[in-house]
């Protein structure tokens, strides 16, 4: 993690650091002298804590927000933001490399310019990170603490000596990249999300070890940028979490793109040899090895407890859930509240923000809000990317609720064949003899855009047959909602009135 000196030594450096820094970690920072008693402090100001604060202190509540290294977190510093901005660019050059496809001509030769990408990533990271900002933070009479903080009873914490007590508090210290136990890795070195933005070269030859959403993300966006990548996935698909044909796509994808797909395969052990790191792979019975330049991991994340001094404050936790929390996010002492990565199962940004909300109303104003009730959207930004909300297939069997399924193609879809992203599919599962939307499953170039539909239809108790009346503006790729949804009304239609909806759009193609 990056240290106070390493922040001095960037901050010399580049312009969009130094607002970053100006931002996130002000040099000139004093913590103010403490309350009395705060309403709320918060530990952590990542996503989780930098929500809660605001939406705590706009209600007024007196508040204070400790933080020990960099405001925003991981999703502003080394998460969402530097890896989407790196994924814009990296299909950037996809397209240019595809651009016969499209008509356009350009030179066959392009070349990378990798440092002016990170610059690219760095000016991203500061214009966002003006609204993580500590004068953001205190405008709206946040007390903004920097320093690591521990608990030194029920209801007090320490941060660089001085004693804050509060009536209620939140633990938001979010998680980090876990560290895969493979004998010589830590020795020879590798890349995390954590360090992997700071570079300012790619390797030549790049190992990916982990085929979740960071692993897949971060292989396809280096291999675009010309880095021979490997990935290898101890799985039989990548994405374990999404449907198999959504999976099925994505290594498809990676094939064409010419990364080197390496499922059911694990990492065993790492040397060094003459500058190199010589990896050896096991599947199944079969032993290989590669030769790369530098490895990055994506093998999950871990929730930070380390020197929080939980036990001081009777909190139960353990190392692989993190904070123990029941469905109003409180901990088992009554005063203390957790939310967002330090102890949910579902590490996203959009369920930080959802968590932090329901911590603040349940904490201070006696709400009875629960985590069970929030309709969780999450997408991967691969190229195709895949987005999923609600029930999978395999769930709602295991619940007994039975399901029918409405699958589009992408291909069936007008603007995606105008925009050549022809490659996926919407699928929108209901409870068998009823429109209501159990779950969907969208494999397009704009996933996350589009499961935002089937995400409020799910909240709004919108049901497939409301979906098929709306207009959807003519060509757009979220159409594939509406035709799954006139699929869903056709079989509605008695059997004569059926056959007509399949024939009528023919006969007036043929006039
Ligand atoms: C590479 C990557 C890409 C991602 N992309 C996406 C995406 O596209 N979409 C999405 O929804 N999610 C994404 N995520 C996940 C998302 O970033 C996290 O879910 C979200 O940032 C969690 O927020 P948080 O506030 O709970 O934790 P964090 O953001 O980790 O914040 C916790 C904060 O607590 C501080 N802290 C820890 N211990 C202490 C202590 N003792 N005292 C004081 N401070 C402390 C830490 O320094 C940190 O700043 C991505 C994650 C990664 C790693």
């Amino acid at each position: 993690m990056q240290q106070r000196s390493d922040i001095a030594e960037t901050l010399a450096g580049d312009p969009a650091e130094r607002e970053r820094m100006d931002n996130v970690r002000p040099l000139d920072w004093r913590n103010p002298q403490p309350a009395q008693r705060y309403d709320l402090v918060i530990v952590g100001a990542g996503t989780t804590g930098l929500v809660a604060a605001r939406t705590a202190a706009t209600q007024g509540a007196k508040v204070a927000l400790i933080e020990r290294h960099l405001l925003g977190g991981t999703c502003l510093n080394i998460g969402c933001v530097p890896s989407k901005a790196i994924i814009r660019t990296s299909r950037l050059y996809a397209e240019m490399r595809n651009a016969d496809q499209y008509g356009a001509r350009i030179p066959a030769d392009i070349r990378v310019d990798f440092a002016a990408v990170m610059q690219r990533v760095r000016g991203v990271r500061a214009r966002i990170s003006r609204a993580d900002s500590a004068r953001r933070l205190t405008a709206v009479g946040v007390d903004v603490f920097f320093g690591r903080a521990s608990f030194t009873g029920t209801d007090a914490l320490n941060v660089e000596g001085a004693t804050l007590r509060f009536k209620k508090a939140l633990i938001a210290t979010g998680a980090r990249p876990n560290t895969p136990s493979i004998p010589g890795l830590v020795e020879a070195g590798y890349l995390t999300n954590e360090n992997a933005f700071d570079l300012t070269e790619p390797p030549h030859r790049l190992l990916v070890i982990g085929g979740g959403p960071l692993g897949c993300e971060m292989a396809q966006a280096f291999c675009r940028f010309g880095v021979q990548t490997v990935i290898v996935q101890k799985r039989p698909l990548f994405l374990a979490r999404e449907e198999r044909d959504a999976a099925q796509i994505l290594s498809d994808a990676f094939a064409r793109d010419g990364i080197e797909v390496r499922l059911n395969t694990r990492a065993v052990n790492v040397r060094v040899q003459g500058g190199q790191k010589i990896v050896d792979l096991v599947s199944d019975d079969y032993h290989s090895t590669v030769s790369v330049d530098a490895i990055l991991t994506g093998t999950g994340r871990v929730p930070n407890i380390d020197g929080l001094n939980l036990e001081a404050a009777g909190i139960h936790h353990d190392s692989g859930r993190g904070v123990h929390v029941d469905d109003f996010l409180r901990t088992s002492n009554r005063r203390v509240y957790a939310a967002g990565d330090v102890c949910l199962r579902y590490k996203l940004n959009d369920t930080a923000d959802a968590s932090a909300r329901i911590a603040v109303q349940n904490a201070l104003f006696a709400g009875r809000q629960r985590l069970s009730a929030l309709t969780i959207p999450w997408c991967t930004y691969t190229d195709p990317e895949i987005a999923h909300v609600g029930l999978y297939v395999r769930q709602a069997r295991e619940r007994n609720i039975p399901v029918e399924t409405f699958t589009i193609p992408m291909h069936d879809v007008d603007r995606a064949i105008a925009d050549d992203e022809e490659v996926g599919f919407v699928k929108i599962n209901v409870k068998e003899g009823t429109d209501r939307i159990l779950g969907a499953t969208i494999v397009a170039r704009h996933a996350g855009e589009m499961i935002s539909e089937i995400t409020l239809a799910i909240v709004a108790g919108v049901g497939l047959r409301k979906l098929a009346q709306v207009i959807h503006a003519y060509p757009t790729q979220a159409e594939a909602i509406k035709k799954a949804a006139d699929a869903y009304t056709r079989t509605r239609l008695p059997a004569r009135a059926q056959r007509l909806a399949t024939a009528w759009p023919r006969w007036l193609r043929r006039r």
